[in-house]
């Protein structure tokens, strides 16, 4: 997955080449990315692990245009950053679901619609049906409810489905199930899943769980601190559906759990 020095950019998918982003100059510098290289096909789901301060959210600032690396290059579907925002070709879903507390369920789903209303749409995203999509996430029956009335992981399905029924074909997750206790965790990977098995996107989806990981993704990529640097990407071979605690079990699950943990204390040294 790691693409070498002077390969050709792919218009497919996601392609970083070579970035480094350092923050502040001289003695204060902080080197939160040194020279990351990584190609994404199109329509992967692929996780970053790594211990805090490791450039995660770092890395998908700069892939959602939010930052500008200091060297080297970002392309989303053959686009810069810059111009990937502005084609509407990029969803970002943060820790905090960040949902307008005085507008309901539904409203909130909307929102993107409305404040794009005059912008044209990139033929690349499917724009999906709210209320589809809320049924499938299981709001059929909340979407007159205002945050307020709603659990936190109900609050982080409603981000997940405007991410979703915008049309945006790359989503950005950082951490979006960190605040969740685990029994609703576990809904939601289900149905993060299940969408992204319906509807195709490229997935960047950064946890501290090395367990959501190996369960979500086609590509866990492992990263060490200071400086930021990609150390190893572990391609995950187990067949899904794999929310099942027999597959969980599996030596073939659990040894790439191993892989992953092995990889991040590498990382340490
Ligand atoms: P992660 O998400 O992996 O925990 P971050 O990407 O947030 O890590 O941060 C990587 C490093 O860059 C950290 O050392 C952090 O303190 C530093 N950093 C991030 N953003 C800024 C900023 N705006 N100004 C200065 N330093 C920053
Ligand atoms: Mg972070």
């Amino acid at each position: 997955m790691t693409i070498p020095t002077g390969t050709a950019v792919t218009t497919e998918g996601v392609a970083i080449r070579n970035v480094s982003k350092r923050f502040g100059d001289g003695a204060d510098a902080v080197v939160a990315l040194d020279d990351v290289s990584l190609d994404i096909p199109r329509g992967r789901f692929v996780s970053l692990v790594g211990p805090s301060g490791c450039g995660k959210s770092t890395l998908l600032r700069l892939l959602a245009n939010l930052d500008t690396p200091t060297s080297g290059n970002i392309e989303l579907l053959g686009h810069p950053p810059e111009q990937a925002t502005s084609h509407k070709l990029i969803g970002l879903v943060p820790q905090a679901p960040a949902l307008l507390p005085w507008r309901t369920v539904v409203e909130n789903v909307h929102l993107p619609f409305e404040l794009n209303a005059k912008q044209q749409h990139n033929v690349d995203g499917e724009r999906l049906d709210p209320l589809a999509v809320l049924a499938e996430v299981g709001l059929g029956d909340a979407l007159d409810r205002k945050p307020v009335e709603l659990s936190g992981g109900m609050q982080q399905r409603v981000a997940i489905a405007r991410a979703f029924c915008f049309g945006a074909p790359i989503l950005l997750m950082d951490e979006p199930f960190s605040a969740l206790d685990e029994f609703t965790r576990e809904s939601v990977q289900t149905q993060l899943l299940e969408l992204w098995r319906r509807h195709t996107k490229t997935i960047v989806f950064v946890t501290h769980s090395v367990r959501e990981a190996v369960l979500m993704s086609d590509t866990v990529v492992v990263m060490s601190a200071r400086p930021g640097r990609i150390t190893a990407t572990i391609d995950v071979g187990v067949e899904r559906p794999r929310n099942d605690l027999a597959v969980e079990q599996s030596a073939e699950f659990q040894g790439y759990i191993a892989d992953v943990k092995t990889a991040l204390k590498d990382g340490w040294r």
